[in-house]
């Protein structure tokens, strides 16, 4: 539509509803310790092993949705500083939210309706995809929020609900595409 950043050789410049050229900014919120750099390390389809707490992290990565290609680019940067600046530019500059708590910590949900209705005062007018994540499903025997309990509060949010593992590499796809689908929905729906 506007900018045309060639990625081919040849000079033809697609123009707008091509789908490649297309980036979609996601953004990770949730407390600390909840997953969030472990799912995004998943998706960015890095090596295990290393389990620094490095903070600031993008991740850029195409994936094949319905036989369509999508480019995410994840913004894993909720808790690179303590600034109120970037938790404002968090809440403006995505196309669409992960907000992730853990199953085994009942103030990390808790947390999470609070970012749920912190983003719905940042973007009030528009009806932007969130999914709400329930991440560490693995841990059984520690569990303090029920599947029952996530799914009740997405409906009560309106958003979309997934439990995950990033240990296990549960659902972590199925997350993303869920992302895509439900950003192509909004999108196709505002352009009629
Ligand atoms: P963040 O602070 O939200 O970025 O959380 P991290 O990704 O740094 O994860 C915090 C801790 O939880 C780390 O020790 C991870 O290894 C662990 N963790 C993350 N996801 C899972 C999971 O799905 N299952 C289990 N058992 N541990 C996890
Ligand atoms: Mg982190």
């Amino acid at each position: 539509r506007n900018s045309c950043v060639s990625d081919s050789s040849d000079s033809v410049i697609s123009s707008g509803s091509d789908s490649d050229g297309q980036i979609y900014k996601v953004v990770l919120l949730g407390e600390h310790g909840v997953g969030k750099s472990s799912l995004a390390r998943v998706f960015g389809g890095v090596e295990d092993g290393h389990d620094g707490d490095e903070t600031g992290n993008t991740y850029d990565r195409s994936i094949e949705v319905d036989e369509e290609e999508a480019s995410i680019l994840l913004y894993d940067i909720w808790e690179q500083d303590n600034s109120q600046w970037l938790k404002d530019q968090c809440m403006k500059m995505g196309d669409a939210y992960i907000i992730v708590y853990s199953v085994t910590d009942k103030s990390s949900f808790e947390k999470a309706s609070e970012l749920r209705i912190q983003l719905r005062r940042a973007r009030q007018s528009e009806n932007i995809p969130i999914i709400l994540v329930g991440n560490k499903s693995d841990l059984v025997r520690s569990r303090e929020v029920s599947v029952d309990e996530g799914s009740a509060c997405a409906v009560v949010f309106d958003c979309k609900f997934i439990e995950t593992s990033a240990n296990l590499h549960h659902n972590v796809r199925n997350l993303f595409e869920g992302i895509v689908r439900q950003i192509r929905l909004r999108k196709d729906s505002k352009e009629e």
